[in-house]
């Protein structure tokens, strides 16, 4: 092996995804990375996780199909996780 080979949580980058797009959004809500990662961590538990060893040339083939089946429920947790958070704070 060349060592080109990666273990990839596909529903971790969604999640990761989904919180760009929406994190921008709300500017009454707080934005820290400790929230952040929260919020990414609420909803990766509630979502099943999707490894894939894969090397970067199929990636995004396989992530796009996992997408679409998927691209919904994750949208949906991330959500909640936000209003989960925004409604406790783990911080100051
Ligand atoms: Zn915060």
């Amino acid at each position: 092996m060349d060592g080109k080979l990666h273990l990839k949580n596909f529903t971790e980058i969604l999640v990761d995804e989904s919180i760009n797009k929406l994190w921008g959004e709300s500017t009454s809500d707080c934005r820290c990375d400790r929230c952040r990662l929260d919020v990414k961590a609420i909803a990766l538990n509630k979502l099943p996780p999707k490894y894939t060893v894969t090397d970067k040339g199929e990636v995004f083939a396989k992530l796009n199909s996992f997408k679409n089946q998927v691209h919904v429920d994750v949208l949906k947790e991330v959500v909640s996780a936000m209003e989960i958070v925004k409604s406790k704070k783990s911080h100051d």
